[in-house]
């Protein structure tokens, strides 16, 4: 292990002394030797780096170079080494994403360091935060600035969280009544609330997010968490209306109604749009939360019901989601529900996100899915800190007791969730830090458990954040 003390965060797999020191001059530079960059990760490393991006016949004693390097063990997958001395450092990857997270261990280790030696691979692919823009609409320029930030602590997913009851912020050219109606709400003093994203904001935001090594992971609910769509669509409920958009927290009995053929008409349309704007994978449909009154009195539902041979309002709901996976999975994504997508009948080839504790994880992987865990116990970034401190965010183990090897290697990561209801932009990242420290380096490093020595990592690493205005919520 080391001998001396390096304030990184997530804890890489390994270093190793070296000589020296890495102290590069003011006026460094960096080469991007390396694979090729999605458009921009070059000049985001330069800038993170505080260097100009100089071709490799320019470059000049003390600067930091990026190579491309075959895969090996070291090398893998994201993973990189790292070796930095008196003459700057060199960093080599098999990935573009690999050299991302190079050089966010380079920008820990300035202005100056002691010279090491790196090896280091993540445990897990899927390292995310969800972000709630509907309870509360941040800006586009917040929105960048906190994948800035995810990306620092080398989480890899934003998870885009743009519809809801309380607001609709995603932009649709082909449905503009959805932010026309669906993104304000009543301010409870005369006026409204809210806001959403234009295509051009949400380009730019999956832009600024690949240059970060970042994928951008849209969440569209259905099919419950939706009265802001009904309230533009109110022919798509149950009862037909009319709704308004949501001004208070909570779940509510409105939700798309499973017997009007017209629902799937708009929602596959909906995701249409959404595929176009987003090039991720993976799209994540929501399903958590809905409640079975409406579909209970309804003659459409009801009918369904019969027509499909479904037992009781759970299969029901298990239809309608199987019947959106499998027009997802027709056009080349991946769906991603909430854990109550296993309730009536898993979906085929859904991954299903663990969040009431790790009980949906288990029964996902067994029934050979892939799993995302966000456990409400260790992941809540919500929650106050007497509820989650950051000692209980770091005892935070994605992999749930009890699994085969198998079944194991089906949990492929996980996420911390910022919901927030109770939380304004102004107080966003106060929830998010230090806690997100925490999960970043359970989903990043193997082994980790030592809490002593992450807290004082932790609080060495406090300035850095607090020179990007951020302020922990909780004293580490
Ligand atoms: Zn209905």
């Amino acid at each position: 292990m080391t001998v001396h003390f390096l304030p990184l965060i997530p804890a890489p797999e390994r270093v190793e002394p070296q000589p020296g020191t890495f102290a590069p001059p003011p006026d460094r530079g960096v080469v991007w030797a390396g694979p090729p960059a999605p458009a921009g990760m070059d000049r985001a490393v330069a800038g993170a780096l505080g260097a100009a991006l100089r071709p490799a016949a320019a470059a000049r004693p003390g600067d930091l170079w990026f190579r491309l390097a075959p895969a090996d063990a070291g090398t893998a997958a994201e993973g990189y080494a790292l070796t930095t001395g008196p003459d700057g450092a060199v960093a080599t990857a098999a990935s573009a994403a690999g050299l991302w997270n190079a050089a966010q261990t380079l920008r820990q280790l300035l202005p100056s360091s002691p010279a090491v030696a790196i090896r280091d691979a993540p445990r897990f692919g899927w390292r995310g935060l969800l972000l709630d823009c509907c309870r509360h609409f941040l800006d586009v320029g917040f929105v960048e600035r906190t994948v800035d930030l995810l990306a620092q602590h080398k989480l890899n997913r934003l998870h885009w969280h743009l519809t809801e009851d309380q607001g609709w912020r995603l932009e649709l050219r082909r449905h503009p009544e959805l932010v026309e109606i669906g993104a304000w709400r009543d301010d409870g003093h005369g006026g409204r609330y809210g806001g959403y994203y234009t295509q051009d904001d949400v380009r730019r935001v999956i832009a600024y997010a690949a240059a970060r090594g970042v994928e951008v992971v849209p969440e569209i609910e259905l099919p419950g968490h939706c009265v802001a769509a009904l309230a533009a669509r109110p022919e798509l409920s149950c009862t037909g209306g009319p709704h308004a958009v949501e001004t208070r927290w909570g779940i509510f009995e409105d939700v798309y109604c499973a017997g009007n053929d017209a629902t799937f008409t708009f929602l596959e349309d909906v995701l249409d749009e959404v595929l176009e704007l987003f090039p991720s994978h993976w799209v994540h449909i929501g399903g958590d939360e809905v409640p079975k009154d409406r579909w209970r009195d309804c003659p459409k539902c009801q009918q369904r019901m019969r027509d499909e041979g479904l037992r009781d309002e759970d299969e029901l709901q298990s239809w309608f989601v199987r019947r959106i996976v499998a027009f997802l999975h027709a056009r080349g994504r991946r769906a991603i529900g909430w854990d109550e997508i296993l309730e009536g009948g898993l979906a085929p080839g859904a991954i299903v996100q663990s969040w009431r504790g790790l009980d949906g994880a288990v029964a996902a992987v067994r029934a050979g899915h892939e799993a995302i865990v966000s456990p409400t116990s260790h992941a809540y970034l919500d929650y106050p800190s007497d509820k989650i401190d950051l000692r209980t965010a770091y005892g935070f183990e994605p992999v749930p007791a009890g699994l085969t090897d198998a079944e194991r290697r089906l949990v492929i990561g996980g996420e911390c969730n910022m919901w927030t209801e109770r939380a304004p932009q102004d107080v966003v990242w106060q929830r998010i830090f230090p806690r997100a420290l925490a999960i970043a380096e359970r989903l990043w490093s193997r082994g980790a458990d030592d809490y002593e020595g992450f807290r004082a990592r932790v609080v060495a690493h406090r300035p850095r954040l607090r020179a990007q205005g951020v302020e922990f919520g909780e004293e580490p």
